[in-house]
C-alpha cells in the first residue's frame, strides 16, 4: 500500500474501531488529531495513545461545529457517531445529527484543507436486505420510521451528503460499509452481540439469543477492518466499498462459538427478537478485492479467542 498522508483527522477516534485505526495510522508515521466527545468512546481506549508523538486529543462534539482541529489535515476519517444499537436507541437525536450535522462539519474541514475524506458508513445502509450476500449496488430496505432508523438514515444521509461533496466540490471522498466488526475495546454492556455473549459467557450467565437464533452476521475483526479502511483511504477510489468478512454465521452459531471458546456450561437463553432486526447480513467483498487488493485474513475462531482473551477469559489464554 502507497501511504502518503503526514496528518490525519479522526472524529470518533475514541472509540472502538477508531482508537485501532489512530493507532495504526501512527504505527505508519501520520499524526493524528483524534476528535471526539466520549458520547459512546473512552478515554482509556486511549491510554497508550496519549503520551505516543504525533497524537493529540480534541475533546469536541462534531455536531456543534467546533473549531478546527490544529495543524495540516491531508485525511479525514469520519467515525463519531453511536454505533451499537442499544446506544443509538438512547441517543436517537445524537445520532441523527451525528449522521448529518457530523458529516457536513468533518466534509467542510476536508474541503478546506484539500484533504481526502472516508465515510464510515455501515451494512445498515442495506436494512433487511432483499439481496444475498450484499453488493454496493444494492439500494437496500430500511424502515424509514422504525427505531433503527435514526441510525440506518443518518448513515443513508451522510452517504448522499459526500456523494454530494463529490459531484458539487470535486470532492476526494470515498465511503466504506462497515459490516459487523469486533474485538478488544468493545464496551462490555455496549449491548452488542459478541460484548454480550462474552460477558455472559465468562460469568457463567446464560447467552441471550434474541428471536430463533437463524437471523446470520457475518463477523469481523477489528484489525482486518482497520486495515480495509486503511486501504480505501490509500485508494484513489469513490466508494462505497464494503468492508466485512464474507463467513456467514448464524447468531445462534456465534454464541455456541463462544461457548465453545470459554468452556462455560451456562446455556443459551432465547429473548425476544429486536424489532426491525435484519435477518440475513453478509457482504460481497469482490468490489474490495479487486479495487483495494484487500480481504479478511483473521477468522472467527481466531478473532474471537483474542477477543474474549482481552475480555479476560481464562478458557482462551491459550488460543
Ligand atoms: P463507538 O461507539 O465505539 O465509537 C464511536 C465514537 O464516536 C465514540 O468514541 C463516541 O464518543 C464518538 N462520538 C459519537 N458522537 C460524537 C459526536 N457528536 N462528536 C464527537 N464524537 C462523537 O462505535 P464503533 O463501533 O467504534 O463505530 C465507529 C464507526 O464505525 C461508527 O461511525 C459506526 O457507525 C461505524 N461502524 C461500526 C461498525 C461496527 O461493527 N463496529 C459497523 C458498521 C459501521
Ligand atoms: N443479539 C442477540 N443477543 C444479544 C445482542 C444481540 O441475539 O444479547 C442479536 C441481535 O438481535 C442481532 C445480532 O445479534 O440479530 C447482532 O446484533 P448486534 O447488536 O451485535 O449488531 P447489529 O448487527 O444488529 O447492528
Amino acid at each position: 500500500m502507497d501511504w502518503n498522508f503526514a496528518s490525519a483527522v479522526v472524529t470518533g477516534g475514541a472509540g472502538f474501531v477508531g482508537s485501532h485505526l489512530c493507532e495504526r495510522l501512527l504505527s505508519l508515521g501520520t499524526k493524528v488529531v483524534c476528535v471526539d466527545n466520549f458520547a459512546t468512546g473512552a478515554r482509556e481506549n486511549l491510554w497508550e495513545l496519549l503520551d505516543t508523538p504525533g497524537f493529540s486529543l480534541v475533546e469536541a462534539d462534531v455536531t456543534t461545529w467546533p473549531a478546527d482541529p490544529p495543524g495540516d489535515v491531508d485525511l479525514v476519517f469520519h467515525l463519531a457517531s453511536p454505533a451499537s444499537p442499544r446506544d443509538y436507541l438512547r441517543l436517537p437525536f445524537e445520532t441523527l445529527a451525528a449522521g448529518s450535522t457530523g458529516t457536513a462539519w468533518a466534509l467542510d474541514l476536508a474541503r478546506r484543507h484539500d484533504a481526502r475524506f472516508l465515510l464510515a458508513s455501515t451494512s445498515e445502509v442495506y436494512g433487511d436486505p432483499g439481496q444475498h450476500p450484499q453488493r454496493e449496488d444494492y439500494w437496500g430496505n430500511v424502515n424509514p420510521i422504525g427505531p433503527r432508523s435514526v441510525y440506518d438514515e443518518a448513515k443513508r444521509y451522510a452517504e448522499a451528503y459526500t456523494a454530494a461533496a463529490r459531484r458539487e466540490w470535486q470532492a476526494d471522498t470515498t465511503i466504506a460499509r462497515i459490516f459487523n466488526t469486533y474485538g478488544p475495546r468493545m464496551r462490555a454492556e455496549d449491548g452488542r452481540m459478541i460484548p454480550a455473549f462474552a460477558g455472559q459467557a465468562l460469568r457463567g450467565e446464560p447467552l441471550t439469543v434474541a428471536g430463533s437464533g437463524e437471523q446470520t452476521r457475518s463477523i469481523c475483526y477489528v484489525d482486518d477492518t482497520v486495515t480495509g479502511l486503511l486501504a480505501l483511504a490509500a485508494s484513489t477510489h469513490p466508494g462505497p466499498v464494503n468492508i466485512g468478512n464474507p463467513h456467514e454465521l448464524t447468531v445462534l452459531e456465534i454464541a455456541e462459538e463462544i461457548r465453545r471458546l470459554t468452556g462455560t456450561r451456562a446455556p443459551i437463553r432465547h429473548i425476544p427478537a429486536a424489532e426491525d432486526d435484519p435477518r440475513r447480513r453478509c457482504p460481497d467483498i469482490g468490489l474490495a478485492r479487486a479495487e483495494l487488493g484487500w480481504a479478511p485474513e483473521i477468522t472467527s475462531a481466531d478473532g474471537l479467542a483474542r477477543t474474549l482473551r482481552w475480555f479476560g477469559g481464562p478458557a482462551s489464554r491459550s488460543a
